[in-house]
């Protein structure tokens, strides 16, 4: 609840955490430059050393593979144009899903430009890929391959890690943007054999404008900015201390809390099945059992997203008809159409960490009613 609203948008961000707003607190108290030799700005130095250790040590990860962006967007354009500049001339093939975030789909535009070959692969109708075919699918001169580890509008979850020794093996860069799943799904990027890795702070409770991305060491990589010497000259520019802080504060608390979190969003999201899909032309899409804990999503014959989502708004719940970034622009859902669904409406519930019983309650009670309402007029 947000005053008498419902939030059930988390997949675009979600609340911070109380320890993260206190970490960021604290951090902003320490404004020194990480960078300066003076002793204070080793306060903030050590800010981002510890942050570095505590979120390496929950994702599986060393230390210097760490390297803290603004978030999950600059993350994915790194891991690509960092990967596609060292690859051999021979290997200039990326190939990826097709149903990625935009912040992986549009860099993948510009490398076509550039003269990089790029396939995408079609999902199947959960949004999901078999992992037998991925491997098949794979020509000979790929070079980089780029899949998410959970789906954002749909919320089905990908087979990364039964791809990911195989890739591996072969040597294709393998990455993976798993904005959706750091703190809500277990991260394990040592077993899944990737070799990199985004995360975005503010959808796990931190606050936005930081994120992460993994890379592994030893991983050629030739990275697009220059500047200052911060983090390793990967990502020139001095650091959001107050963003890092409140990101390894946060997801410290997700990955404490995220066995019974799963548990929890589980049963809410088995009450909303059974109020959502006993409505007339009503279907749930993605996968039923590998998906994101708590990120449902519908499919409504004959109604319109936008209709439903603005009917929902004055009802007072906040919720989406799909991806944020791709807001107010009124054009077919290219996720939608991927699972071959057209000519209805879409809606996304993502529920969190803030998601109590009485916002479930009037879930079951405002959705029907908004869909009753737009099939009357
Ligand atoms: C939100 C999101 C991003 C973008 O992250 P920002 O930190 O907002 O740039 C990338 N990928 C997925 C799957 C997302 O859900």
């Amino acid at each position: 609840m947000k005053g008498n609203r419902v939030y059930a948008d988390n997949a675009a961000t979600t609340r911070p955490f109380p320890e993260a707003i206190l970490a960021a607190k604290a951090a902003l108290e320490d404004y020194y430059n990480p960078s300066a030799i003076y002793e204070n700005a080793g306060r903030a130095r050590r800010i981002l050393s510890s942050s570095r250790a505590l979120i390496a040590e929950l994702v599986g990860a060393e230390e210097d593979e760490i390297f803290f962006t603004s978030g999950g967007s600059e993350s994915n354009n790194l891991a690509l144009f960092g990967a596609a500049a060292a690859l051999p001339p021979e290997k200039r093939h990326i190939v990826a899903g097709e149903i990625e975030h935009s912040s992986i789909l549009e860099p993948l535009k510009r490398l076509e430009k550039e003269g990089f070959r790029v396939t995408l692969l079609k999902p199947d109708a959960r949004g999901g890929y078999d992992p037998e075919e991925i491997l098949r699918a794979l020509p000979e001169d790929t070079g980089i391959f780029t899949l998410m580890t959970a789906q954002n509008e749909v919320g089905t979850v990908e087979p990364v890690e039964e791809i990911g020794p195989a890739l591996r093996e072969r040597g294709i860069f393998f990455h993976t943007d798993a904005v959706q799943s750091v703190g809500h799904l277990e991260t394990g990027v040592k077993k899944s054999g990737v070799s990199s890795l985004s995360a975005s702070a503010h959808k796990f409770g931190g606050i936005k404008g930081a994120g992460f991305l993994f890379l592994r060491r030893g991983t050629p990589f030739l990275p697009p900015f220059s500047g200052g010497g911060q983090e390793k000259g990967l990502r020139p520019g001095t650091e959001n201390v107050p963003g890092i802080a409140a990101m390894a504060a946060a997801l410290s608390r997700a990955e404490k809390t995220r066995e019974s979190e799963e548990k929890r969003l589980w049963e809410y999201q088995k009450r909303l099945d059974k109020a959502i899909l006993s409505l007339p032309g009503a279907r749930k899409t993605g996968e039923g059992e590998r998906r994101l804990p708590g990120l449902l999503s519908y499919y409504f014959e004959g109604i319109d997203s936008e209709a439903l989502v603005h009917a929902l708004d004055l009802f007072g719940v906040d919720a989406a008809a799909g991806a944020a970034c791709r807001g107010g622009k009124r054009e077919e859902n290219p996720v939608l159409r991927a699972l071959g669904l057209s000519g209805g409406g879409a809606l996304r519930l993502s529920l969190g960490w803030d998601t109590g019983e009485e916002d479930i309650r009037l879930l079951e009670e405002k959705i029907p009613r908004a869909v009753r309402l737009l099939r009357e007029t």
